[in-house]
C-alpha cells in the first residue's frame, strides 16, 4: 500500500564546552598538540586517579540551560556509564543519568514563516573520549593508535524530544542552537573541528498513526548541510522499504557524505544496559540558588532580541537583521562600525548591505572569519561616509574596497592618493556628455526613435571618459535633458 508518511526526528547533540582545562583534571583543552601531550593520570584513566570537577564546566552547562528555558536541577549527580570503550581505558564514561543538570527546555524555530517550539529533554555534562587513529598520514595501519588529548574534555549533551518533522526543521533547530550557544560563549560549536557533533534519530509513520515507527540512528555527519541531506535520504529510504512491503530494524547507520547515502553499521539490540551507577569519587551537587542566579545575570542579549533591536533601532529589514545577528561576531562588527559612523541613521542600511554582500563574499572566497577581517570597523565606516557624502560613487567604492581588503588601507587615503574623487561638477560632466553624444550617432538616433534603452551606451561612454568618476545620477540627468531637446 502506498501511503503518506510523516517523518519523526530527534537529535542528540554533543557540544565541546569552552573551558581552558578539561572537566576532571587540569590538562589543557587546546587543539593541535602532539598526540597524548595534554594528558595526566586522570584523563588517561590510571587506576585510582581521582577526578576533580571543573566548576567552569558546570557553569557553562547551566548557563546554556538557562538560555534555553531549562529547569536547573540543583541536586544532580554524576554516574558511571559502563561499556567496552577502546577510547576510554577505564571502560566507563563519567556522565550524568537521572537527574541531569538541566531538564525540560525549549527552542522556538521559524520554518516556512511559522514558529514551532521544539521541546528539549535534557542537557547533561560528561567527559569526552580519546581518538582512535587508524592511519598515519595516508598510510593505513593494521593496528590502531590512541590519542588521549581529547579524553576528559567537557561535553554538554543535549537531547531533543522526537518533535522535528523534516530535514529543514532539524537544520533550523541546529542553526538556532549554534547561534545561541555561540552568543553565550559556552561552546565554539564548530562542526569542522568536531566541537559540535550530532547524532540523528529518524523514523517514519503513516500520517494519522499515533505509535512511532522503528527508529534508525545516523552517526558520522560533520556539517549542518550534511545533517539535512542525511535525514532527507533516510526518510526516503525508510518510505521505500515500507512501501515495498519490507520492514525496518532498529540500527545505527553511518552517513557516507561522498556517496550521499546511509549505510548500516550495526543493529541496536533493544536498550543496551550500561549499568549506570553513582560515581563514588564525585559528591552529588547541591547548588545554591545564588549560584544559578549569578549565572542568569551573565547571559548576554540573545540573537532574537538583538535582531528585533536591529530592526527597530537601525531600520533594517528582517533579512539584513537576521543575517547580521545570527553570528555574534558579525553583529559586534556591525555595531562597532556603526559607532564610528558620522550619520548613524543614514549609514545603518548601507553598512548592513556592505557587510552582507561585499565583505561576506570576500570572507567566503578567502575562507576567513570576520574576526580576522583585514578591513577594520573604522575603515568600513569611513568608506560608507565617503559614499553618503557623495565623495565617491558606489562603483568607485568597490575599487577602493579592493585596496582596503588587500592592504588594510584607509579609504580616505586611497581616494586621495589615486585621485578617485567623484566628479560632480556640472560643467565638466556637461562637456563629456556633449562629446559622447557627438560620438554616438547610432545610439542617439535609436533613442530619438523611441528606444529609451539606447541611452545606456551613451552613459557608458561618459563613464569611460571620466574613468568611472562622473556622478552617475548627474550623467543620466544631463544626457536625458540634452537628448530630449
Ligand atoms: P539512545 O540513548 O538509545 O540513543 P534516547 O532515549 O536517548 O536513546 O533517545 C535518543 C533520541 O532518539 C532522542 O533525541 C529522541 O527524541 C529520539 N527518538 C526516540 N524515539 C524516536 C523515534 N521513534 N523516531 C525518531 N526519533 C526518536
Ligand atoms: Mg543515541
Ligand atoms: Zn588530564
Amino acid at each position: 500500500m502506498m501511503g503518506d508518511y510523516e517523518a519523526i526526528i530527534g537529535l542528540e547533540v554533543h557540544m565541546q564546552i569552552n573551558t581552558k582545562s578539561k572537566v576532571f583534571c587540569e590538562c589543557s583543552t587546546q587543539f593541535g598538540f602532539e598526540p597524548n601531550l595534554n594528558t595526566c593520570v586522570i584523563c588517561t584513566s590510571q587506576p585510582g586517579a581521582i577526578p576533580i570537577l571543573n566548576k567552569k564546566a558546570v557553569e557553562a552547562v547551566i548557563k546554556t540551560g538557562l538560555a534555553l528555558g531549562f529547569t536547573i536541577n540543583k541536586e544532580s549527580t554524576f554516574a558511571r556509564k559502563q561499556y567496552f570503550y577502546p577510547d576510554i581505558p577505564k571502560n566507563y564514561q563519567i556522565t550524568q543519568s537521572e537527574p541531569p543538570l538541566c531538564s525540560k527546555g525549549r527552542l522556538p524555530i521559524i520554518v516556512k514563516g511559522k514558529e514551532k517550539v521544539i521541546n528539549i529533554t535534557r542537557i547533561h555534562l560528561e567527559e569526552d573520549a580519546g581518538k582512535l587513529l587508524h592511519e598515519i598520514g595516508s598510510r593505513k595501519l593494521d593496528y590502531s593508535l590512541l590519542d588521549l588529548n581529547r579524553a576528559g574534555i567537557g561535553l554538554m549533551e543535549l537531547v531533543t524530544e522526537p518533535e522535528l518533522n523534516s530535514p529543514e526543521e532539524a537544520f533550523e533547530f541546529l542553526n538556532e542552537l549554534k547561534s545561541i550557544v555561540e552568543y553565550l560563549g559556552t561552546s565554539e560549536c564548530s562542526m569542522e573541528e568536531g566541537k559540535m557533533r550530532c547524532d540523528v534519530n529518524v523514523s517514519v509513520r503513516p500520517v494519522g498513526r499515533k505509535e512511532y515507527g522503528v527508529r534508525v540512528e545516523i552517526k558520522n555527519i560533520n556539517s549542518l548541510s550534511g545533517i539535512r541531506d542525511a535525514i532527507a535520504y533516510e526518510v526516503e529510504r525508510q518510505k521505500e522499504v515500507l512501501n515495498s512491503g519490507g520492514g525496518l530494524i532498529q540500527e545505527t547507520r553511518l552517513w557516507e557524505s561522498e556517496e550521499g547515502i546511509t549505510k548500516s553499521m550495526r543493529s541496536k539490540e533493544g536498550a543496551l544496559d550500561y549499568r549506570y551507577f553513582p560515581e563514588p569519587d564525585l559528591v552529588p551537587f547541591n547548588l545554591p540558588d545564588s549560584f544559578i542566579e549569578k549565572l542568569r545575570k551573565e547571559i548576554p542579549e540573545m540573537p532574537k532580541v538583538r535582531k528585533a533591536r536591529f530592526m527597530k533601532d537601525y531600520g533594517l529589514t528582517d533579512y539584513d537583521a537576521s543575517y547580521l545577528t545570527s553570528t555574534k561576531v558579525v553583529a559586534d562588527y556591525y555595531e562597532e562600525a556603526l559607532s564610528y559612523s558620522k550619520d548613524k541613521r543614514a549609514s545603518a542600511k548601507l553598512l548592513a548591505n556592505w557587510i552582507s554582500t561585499e565583505l561576506n563574499a570576500k570572507f567566503n572566497a578567502s575562507k576567513i572569519s570576520i574576526v580576522e577581517s583585514p578591513v577594520s570597523c573604522q575603515n568600513l565606516a569611513k568608506l560608507i561616509s565617503l559614499i553618503l557624502d557623495g565623495t565617491i560613487s558606489w562603483k568607485i567604492a568597490k575599487t577602493v574596497f579592493e585596496e582596503m581588503y588587500e592592504k588594510s588601507a584607509d579609504p580616505e587615503r586611497v581616494v586621495k592618493e589615486k585621485g578617485l574623487v567623484q566628479i560632480s561638477d556640472e560643467s565638466a560632466i556637461m562637456k563629456m556628455c556633449e562629446e559622447a553624444i557627438s560620438e554616438s550617432s547610432k545610439a542617439v538616433a535609436e533613442f530619438k526613435s523611441g528606444k529609451e534603452k539606447a541611452i545606456g551606451a551613451i552613459v557608458g561612454l561618459v563613464m569611460k571618459k571620466s574613468k568611472g568618476q562622473a556622478n552617475p545620477q548627474l550623467v543620466n540627468k544631463i544626457l536625458a535633458e540634452k537628448l530630449k531637446t
